[in-house]
């Protein structure tokens, strides 16, 4: 029997989309299943024309959006596909962490192939489709206990926690017949789990590993600055200190870190913190889940208000918080004891919220990466309108380019495939050998 194989169906040259096959003579697995941030995509799909639920397979191939493959999908996303049913030829999927660009596609998956996740991860999953209208499918889920190794015929997976800006994030040592595959997922070492992800790197070492999958958003030219989980803190610490007007913060939905970051902050300026129903339901909903994170809980947790947006029906799972909700008179009563989480897609809100001009507006997330990014000049012409005062704080997801070749060099791999990234250039010379992966093309292992 050959080698057994790394394949990537996604996830090359590009951020997002990873889909990584491991195969060890009659056995095959999948490691994640995200759409890609395709340039393609945005070509022939927007908001207003996304593919037929009728035909999910179908018309995603058409543009070349997702893998060719057989026993992958189930029988109803194939249906008018030239891609037939077939029994399931994956023995399992992994999935690193509740990120749309890793978790995204498995509502195509074969509900008879097993889908594998830590236990936040699947909690994450489940309140994301308990509150939005994304959907992961129906799957036999098995839930992944950190550290014990799951068996897949002669493929053996560990997962291991890694710090990313959700919290529930794997990587893991794939150990085949002949040697070691680590895949790192997303990662980041500055994050408030730092700790995880530098015990992850020894464990990864330790391995000797033959090949070592990791992502790369930062590596080549960023300009962007970027702060630490603690640098965000103290920035909007200082922030507060300065401005007796309602303070307003946008941040990523599902960055649970960041709102336990802003909790605290506003907490320790005597202020109150007031999050969406979107958030208030996903707080509640995950916080038992990650013990280890000062999630806020909503109607428990002093200085935390939850801002209920008009609406003529409120779907049942907003019903819960409504009764003590806030509304923009209240906010506008009280601005100078507030900080206010508003994202942009509800920035109609400011219309009736009027905060005075000058007042703060933080905006937590990555900044654009070009300086004709659309939604970036909407989101600035609002800021304008209304007089705000744009303030940049945010710790981004992943490890920079520097921390990247400093931890190449310490897992020390035979070989190293750099994916989720539009540099793999940049690994050249970071380990004995760097393979720049091409799409759907089989790697040897060992
Ligand atoms: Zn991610």
């Amino acid at each position: 029997m050959g080698h057994p194989t790394l394949r990537f169906l996604g996830g090359v040259r590009e951020i997002g989309g990873n889909k990584v096959v491991v195969e060890d003579g009659p056995d095959r697995i999948l490691i994640d299943f995200g759409p890609s941030f395709s340039p393609v995509w945005e070509q022939y799909w927007g908001q207003y024309l996304q593919p037929r639920s009728s035909s999910p397979v179908k018309d995603r191939l058409e543009f070349g959006l997702i893998p060719r493959i057989e026993g992958l999908y189930s029988e109803d996303a194939l249906a008018g596909s030239d891609l037939k049913p077939t029994d399931p030829g994956f023995q399992a999927v992994f999935v690193s962490h509740a990120h749309l660009d890793h978790a995204g596609h498995l509502n195509l998956v074969d509900p008879r192939i097993p889908v594998y996740a830590s236990a936040g991860t699947r909690q994450l999953l489940s309140a994301i489709e308990a509150s939005t209208f994304t959907r992961y499918g129906e799957h036999d889920w098995r839930t992944m206990p950190y550290g014990d190794p799951v068996r897949i015929g002669r493929i053996e997976v560990v997962p291991l926690p890694v710090d990313h800006s959700i919290p529930g994030a794997s990587g893991f040592l794939i150990r085949t017949s002949e040697g070691t595959i680590v895949y790192t997922g997303d990662f980041r070492q500055h994050g408030p789990r730092g700790a995880e992800t530098r015990a992850f790197v020894a464990a990864a070492a330790a391995e000797h590993p033959a090949a070592l999958v990791t992502e790369g958003t930062r590596a080549g030219p960023d300009p962007r600055r970027q702060f630490s989980e603690e640098g965000v803190r103290s920035g909007v610490d200082a922030l507060l200190g300065t401005t007796d007007k309602l303070a307003l913060v946008s941040c990523y939905p599902r960055d649970l870190d960041r709102f336990a970051t802003l909790y605290a902050a506003a907490t320790a300026a005597g202020r109150s913190l007031v999050v969406s129903l979107r958030t208030a339901y996903l707080l509640a909903a995950t916080r038992a889940a990650f013990p280890n994170i000062p999630i806020p809980l909503p109607g428990e947790s002093d200085g935390l208000y939850v801002y209920k947006r008009p609406k003529s029906r409120y779907f049942p799972w907003e019903r819960p918080f409504l009764d003590a909700a806030v509304d923009a008179p209240w906010v506008r009563a009280h601005a100078p004891e507030l900080l206010l989480s508003l994202d942009m897609s509800h920035f109609a809100e400011l219309i009736d919220l009027r905060p005075d001009a000058g007042s703060p507006f933080v905006r937590s997330m990555s900044e654009p990466f070009s300086e004709d990014d659309l939604d970036d000049q909407m989101f600035r012409r609002w800021l304008e309108h209304f007089g705000l005062e744009l303030h940049q704080y945010h710790a981004s997801g992943h490890a920079s380019g520097k921390e990247l070749e400093q931890i190449v060099g310490e897992i020390a791999p035979a070989n190293v495939f750099p994916v989720h990234t539009e540099h793999p250039e940049a690994f050249v010379g970071w380990a004995k050998r760097t393979t720049q992966p091409e799409l759907d093309t089989p790697y040897p292992i060992g």
